[in-house]
């Protein structure tokens, strides 16, 4: 048997949550308006169309689980061998130490053999491609977008269908509102 989920309190005016009574509000200070809001609602989970059927591990291929070498060793060494297929590597690092340039290094390389997306959200495709230029990174497969929006994005990545996706950076991409989960 699960055990019951905890009651929580709850201030009727401004909404503090708590999961012991208290006579006062921890955010709004009001006293007295903390009540019994009974448990928390369990969240709903709908069930979506699978992506791809589960199968059996026998089955299940390694080569997608390999990694694949950027062409830049000290990248390889540091993401042990290189990217995963499927995977995400979020490259963090001080404004002007060279993200970008590397980025578009690893980019030129891989679009040597496959189609490679840099969507940019800080600077415009045309000074990404003066600095592609600069470093002797064009070619024909990659593939440049200025873009900020991530349902755009998606719509780019159905169109190239890139081997890798380079987001630069991904703090300037924003997604529309999530709906609103049931309220507790
Ligand atoms: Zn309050």
């Amino acid at each position: 048997m699960a055990k019951a989920a905890k009651t929580t309190f709850r201030c009727a005016e401004c909404g503090w949550t708590t999961l012991k009574w208290v006579g006062r509000c921890g955010e709004c200070q009001a006293w007295g308006t903390v009540e019994e809001a009974g448990a928390p609602a369990p969240m709903a989970v709908a069930s979506a169309p699978v992506t791809s059927r589960a199968r059996p591990i026998t089955e299940i291929s390694v080569e997608s689980a390999e990694a694949v070498p950027t062409g830049v060793d000290e990248l390889d060494r540091v993401l042990g061998g290189g990217a995963v297929p499927g995977g995400v590597v979020l490259l963090a690092g001080e404004p002007g130490v060279g993200k970008s340039t590397l980025l578009l290094e690893v980019a030129a390389m891989r679009a040597a053999k496959a189609p490679v997306l840099y969507v940019t959200g800080e600077e415009s495709a045309g000074q990404v491609r003066l600095r592609a230029e600069r470093l002797g990174a064009l070619s024909d497969q990659l593939f440049l977008a200025a873009e900020t929006s991530v349902a755009t994005l998606a719509s780019h990545v159905d169109a190239v269908a890139p081997q890798l996706l380079i987001v630069d950076s991904v703090q300037t991409m924003v997604s529309p509102r999530p709906p609103e989960s049931p309220a507790a």
